[in-house]
């Protein structure tokens, strides 16, 4: 387990006041980036959707975000899915929303003093995603909790999640995660294999491919970190003119963190994953 996780309580349910003002205010001035973003680049307002990126952060945590309105959540590691899930879920229930998967058995520690959403499927629902390696032996971990897997680089990983989603009778969201940078310390497949990887994975059953995943180059050169999410971006528009089979709804451009969501929204981002503009700066990595 990771050593951070032995330091801080990540189902610790309760934060001070001025904490919750802290992450509420980070929530507002990354809606504000990304609406004068949207606008400079000509975007619709609302185009692009904020996923917080949770890793280090616990319940009580997630949940001023929450409430500040931010609309997805993502985490990295399966082993802090876990330890958070359950707290989200309760206090998710109290405010009438459901987060996480959809095939949970919401009659599970049931509470007669909060109420129960009326109907699974009008209550407003938080989609999870994961956005950190997955090695198949985590996969059956996250699967109640999981929507969408953000990074998803091989065909193999892909075939395992679909596998398992098969035996469930559910889906799973698969985004392919493309390292545009070519940095070595990062994950993602090659961008020279992504289109035929694209073609492979979506015409699995058990896994839908939602659309393609990046992190941007760790450098300060606009043009570079801008060329990365170009390209990512071009790959997303030949997936679609080529309408292979399972990629109709391959539409989303997971790009842009704390540092260059203003970038990624310029080349078409439709998903920024937001961690230290929100929470502040880990303690942990
Ligand atoms: C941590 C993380 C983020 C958010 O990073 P910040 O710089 O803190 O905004 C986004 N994507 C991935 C994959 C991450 O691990």
């Amino acid at each position: 387990m990771t050593a951070y996780m032995d330091h801080k309580d990540l189902a610790n349910e309760v934060i001070d006041e001025v904490r919750a003002q802290q992450i509420a205010d980070g929530v507002h001035r990354v809606m504000d980036r990304i609406a004068a973003a949207e606008e400079r680049a000509g975007r619709p307002a609302g185009d692009v959707r904020l996923l917080a990126a949770t890793k280090t952060r616990d319940v009580g945590e997630i949940m001023a975000a929450i409430d500040a309105g931010v609309p997805m959540i993502g985490e990295n590691r399966p082993q802090e899915v876990v330890a958070k899930i359950d707290g989200l879920r309760y206090q998710c229930k109290q405010r009438g929303y459901v987060i996480g998967a959809y095939d949970f058995d919401l009659t599970v520690d049931a509470d007669p003093t909060y109420a129960e959403p009326e109907d699974l499927k009008e209550a407003p629902f938080i989609p999870f995603h994961l956005i950190g390696q997955l090695q198949s032996n985590k996969i059956s971990k996250i699967l109640p909790t999981v929507n969408t897997v953000e990074s998803v680089d091989s065909l193999e990983l892909a075939e395992k999640i679909a596998r398992r989603c098969m035996v469930r009778g559910r889906s799973m969201g698969v985004l392919l995660e493309v390292n545009e940078s070519g940095e070595e310390s990062k994950s993602g497949c090659a961008p020279d294999q992504a289109l035929e990887l694209a073609e492979q994975i979506a015409a699995l059953g058990g896994v839908e491919l939602q659309g393609l995943m990046t992190v941007g180059a760790h450098v300060r050169d606009e043009r570079r970190i801008r060329e990365g999410f170009a390209h990512l971006r071009g790959l997303r528009e030949r997936i679609q003119s080529l309408g292979m089979p399972g990629t109709a709804r391959c539409v989303e451009l997971s790009m842009g963190m704390s540092g260059d969501l203003e970038y990624a929204i310029a080349e078409g981002a439709t998903i920024v994953r937001v961690g230290s503009a929100i929470f502040g700066e880990r303690d942990f990595k």
